[in-house]
């Protein structure tokens, strides 16, 4: 019988919980003993760790946020604490570690598989930045509460005649930013991969005014700038109604999508799988609908390329 613990760590994700679940369950009814690790590596650290059954993740699969709630650990960070999450792991006699959180989780868990630490890797984070995978979880839920706030704000928009900044997540990655951009017909997407001139942008904005458009709609990705000083240029320049709307956390809450449990289940079942095969040092990812696994060092090591193809759509569609 193997033992097996499972922890969310970084930024938490709509579809933590249904990766949880998955990870409890299949374990269990392969016969394995499961724990759930509290608070990331820094429960790991302190010995926060739960013996689950089937129970403990119940009623769980529809909630946003992690049962298992996440944090940051500066203390991971070190040689020490990384050398205390071992001892952990060997006085709960840990056969493997399953991680869920963004490319700061997964290279503590590279960390750890240096270590000679069996670690599986779920992608668990909103932003889509991790390069080896075309899907993260969480991030469709992310793009999912992007457009009910695109349809709301188009309601208001059109109503006044402005022109709406929307500023949405994803540190340095523009993905939420594209494809709730074409998803919600936005005029405009701005994200970090791609450069912009802020005269092309008011010149685009005229056109379509005098072409008799009501509203215009902008995604602003975050790691761009702040949609109130880019309102503000635009304004100025244009003289158009312009406002500002920052969507901040409300892009990490909410239930997860059909497509996000779907995948934190796969994810997850594929993960306890790994350990029961003796596979681990392994991330699980999804590539063309496909769920697979590769070598944690080979997907770290890897550039995350932006959806150049969507992008141009967004553009052409928005004429
Ligand atoms: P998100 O993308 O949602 O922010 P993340 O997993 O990238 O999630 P981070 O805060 O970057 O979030 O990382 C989570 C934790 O992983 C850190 O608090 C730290 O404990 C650990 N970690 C990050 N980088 C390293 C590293 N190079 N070595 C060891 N541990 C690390």
């Amino acid at each position: 019988m193997k033992t097996i613990a499972v922890l969310t760590s970084g930024g938490d994700a709509p579809g933590m919980n249904a990766a949880i679940r998955a990870v409890a369950r299949y374990a269990m009814h392969k016969g394995c003993k499961v724990y759930g690790v509290n608070r990331g590596y820094r429960g790991l650290i302190e010995g926060d760790l739960e013996e689950m059954n089937l129970l403990s993740v119940c009623d769980i699969i529809h909630r946003g946020g992690t049962i298992l709630r996440s944090a940051r650990s500066e203390e991971f960070m070190t040689v020490e604490g990384r050398n205390q999450a071992a001892t952990v792991l060997k006085i709960f006699g840990v056969d493997g570690l399953v991680v869920i959180g963004g490319d700061g989780t997964f290279r503590g868990a590279r960390e750890l598989s240096n270590m000679g630490i069996p670690t599986i890797g779920i992608p668990g984070t909103i932003d889509n930045d991790l390069a080896y995978t075309d899907y993260t979880i969480g991030f469709d839920t992310a793009v999912n509460t992007v457009l009910d706030a695109i349809g709301k704000l188009r309601d208001t928009s059109s109503s006044h005649e402005r022109v709406s900044i929307i500023e949405v997540m994803g540190r340095n990655c523009g993905d939420i930013a594209v494809f709730s951009g074409l998803a919600g017909g936005a005029e405009k997407v701005i994200i970090p991969e791609i450069d912009w001139n802020i005269d092309e942008i008011c010149k685009d904005l005229l056109k379509s005014k005098n072409k008799g458009k009501m509203q215009s709609i902008i995604i602003l990705s975050e790691g761009v700038g702040k949609a109130q000083d880019l309102a503000d240029q635009i304004s100025e320049k244009t003289r158009m109604e312009c406002r500002a709307t920052v969507l901040g956390h409300i892009q990490r809450g909410g239930s997860p999508t059909g497509f996000d449990r779907v995948l934190a289940s796969k994810m997850g079942a594929k993960a306890v799988q790994l350990i029961m095969e003796d596979k681990t040092s392994r991330v699980i990812g999804i590539k063309d609908n496909n769920i697979f696994d590769m070598d944690i060092y080979e997907a770290l090591e890897m550039e995350k390329t932006f959806p150049e193809g969507l992008y141009e759509l967004t553009d052409i569609l928005s004429n």
